[in-house]
């Protein structure tokens, strides 16, 4: 087995990675770690979970410690953009971690928090800087980021960029990078439009690929219980007061729906929490501290708020409503079971959703061990009171009910068509997260809302919204319209 004292990274990592208690390399670390510290290019096909952050973290880190120099004023040297702020904290942090004994910089760059600390971070350069697309451009646009000192440039979850529609910022960002540089490129899937882009930036790049699906999902113990819709609140309830439940997530479909059934469960006497894109991100960040403290039993997440959170020990996860994608369905249940733990997935399906069960058992190529509690009185006699709890929710045909739901599909369409938008904004002007909020992706989503305490005021949002794909940023006195959207839904 290969250790990762075999691989030649520099001593203070080899140092942050024993300070951790990590002695071996996942697989994608065995084969990336070596390829990335020869300074090729790399095409990834991996997800959150296998070990793929350190696999492009470490020899970055070990790159630029190798060949020391400071980043140019407003710069830095390596550039990660990943689609979500949780999953560009993530990363930071790890960077952060393996960097400690190596006395390099990392900052991050994103949407919902103030211009003012970014900018400040930014100024004397940095060695590597974790963005989200739109943050990043309006940094650009303002001059307060330039990209003419990035040496490494990592594209990370690239196809959840093409569903939040990024692909044409992260087109715009690709010109303005120095021709001579690195390429790292992850995906978890390929559809074409990202096949594309990846042979766009990529030059002659090795390719690794892991599907850990298989193993971690044989270790899922994987049910699914058919009931009505109006009595799920109930059923879970009923679940998660079992002791074997110690950590979990609950997934709906929307984002109101997330908050009623944390609602509901807080009522019923069950610690849970909500996370999705119209949370603050104070209210986000204290909710995920909670869950990882151990003080939330239940975490009700949608789809995209929960991808790429990187919580360990996750005992049960509850598919209160099966997603529209059958690939959610594998990257829900995979919270779960991680670390070579085992691990408990459990669906609810109501005969709306045979459809979609059906998609899931067909593209997972398995059928689902099943249960029926349809009929069951005692849970008839609990969603009576379920209802004056927290009001049930309105029925919405889940084929409509986009797990991004609120991304009109002709916007995200117009957003990945190139000639998009300019990227151009006006972040000081616009109100802290309200530029970013106005280029409708949604990482100043708090701003855009009027949510964020004080922290945007979403001005630019309708402008965004109606321009559809335009990039501009805020003006003053434009309306905020009702057709607006977050990637983190
Ligand atoms: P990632 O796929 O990058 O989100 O990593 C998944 C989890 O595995 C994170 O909690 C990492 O800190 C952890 N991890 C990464 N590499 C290793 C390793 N070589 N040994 C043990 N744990 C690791």
């Amino acid at each position: 087995m290969t250790q990762f004292t075999d691989l030649g990274l520099a001593k203070p990592i080899l140092k942050a990675l024993a300070d951790k208690g990590y002695t071996q390399p996942t697989p994608i670390q065995a084969q990336a770690i070596p390829i990335v510290m020869k300074g090729r290019d790399l095409l990834g096909i991996a997800q959150t979970g296998t070990g793929k952050t350190a696999a492009f973290a470490l020899p970055i880190l070990h790159r630029l410690a190798e060949d020391r120099r400071p980043a140019p004023r407003r710069g830095f040297r390596c550039l990660v953009l990943s689609p979500t702020r949780e999953l560009a904290t993530q990363i930071a942090d790890n960077f952060k971690a393996y960097a400690a004994h190596l006395g390099l910089s990392v900052a991050t760059i994103f949407g919902g928090v103030k211009y003012g600390p970014q900018m400040r971070a930014l100024a004397a350069g940095v060695d590597v800087v974790v963005a989200t697309p739109g943050r990043l451009m309006d940094h650009l646009g303002e001059k307060s980021a330039t990209l003419g000192g990035v040496e490494i440039f990592v594209l990370d979850e690239a196809d959840q960029m093409l569903d939040l529609g990024f692909v044409v910022p992260i087109r715009k960002i690709a010109s303005q990078l120095p021709k001579d540089r690195q390429n790292l490129f992850f995906s978890a899937t390929m559809p074409g439009e990202i096949g594309k882009l990846a042979g766009e930036l990529l030059k002659n790049p090795a390719s690794v690929s892991i599907t850990p699906q298989a193993t971690t999902v044989e270790r899922i113990d994987q049910s699914l219980i058919y009931i009505e819709a109006q009595r799920k609140r109930p059923l879970l309830a009923e679940l998660l007061s079992d002791k074997a439940v110690e950590r979990s997530i609950v997934f709906t479909r929307t984002k109101r729906g997330a908050d009623r059934v944390a609602k509901y469960l807080t009522a019923a006497g069950i610690e849970a929490a909500s996370i999705h894109g119209d949370k603050t991100q104070g209210q986000r960040e204290r909710a995920l501290a909670a869950f990882k403290a151990g003080e939330v039993k239940a975490l009700v997440a949608t789809d995209i708020a929960a991808r790429g959170i990187d919580v360990n020990d996750i005992s049960h996860v509850f598919n209160y409503e099966l997603p529209n994608v059958p690939e959610a369905y594998v990257h829900r249940i995979g919270r779960t079971a991680r670390k070579g733990k085992d691990g408990v997935a459990i669906s609810f399906c109501s005969d709306d959703e045979r459809s979609l069960l059906k998609d899931i058992e067909k593209a997972t190529r398995q059928k689902i061990p099943s249960f029926d509690r349809r009929n069951d009185k005692a849970l008839a006699a609990a969603a009576a009171v379920a209802d004056k709890l927290a009001p049930a929710e309105k029925y919405v045909d889940p084929r409509k009910a986009d797990p991004r739901n609120n991304v009109p599909s002709e916007l995200r369409r117009k957003r990945n068509r190139n000639g998009g938008g300019q990227g151009k904004s006006a972040p000081g002007k616009g109100g802290q997260g309200g530029g970013q909020q106005a280029q409708g992706r949604g990482e100043g989503r708090n701003g855009g809302r009027g949510k964020g305490g004080g922290q945007g005021q979403g001005q630019g949002q309708g402008k965004a919204a109606a321009g559809g794909g335009d990039f501009r940023g805020p003006k003053r006195g434009v309306q905020q319209v009702e057709t607006r959207w977050s990637p983190i839904d």
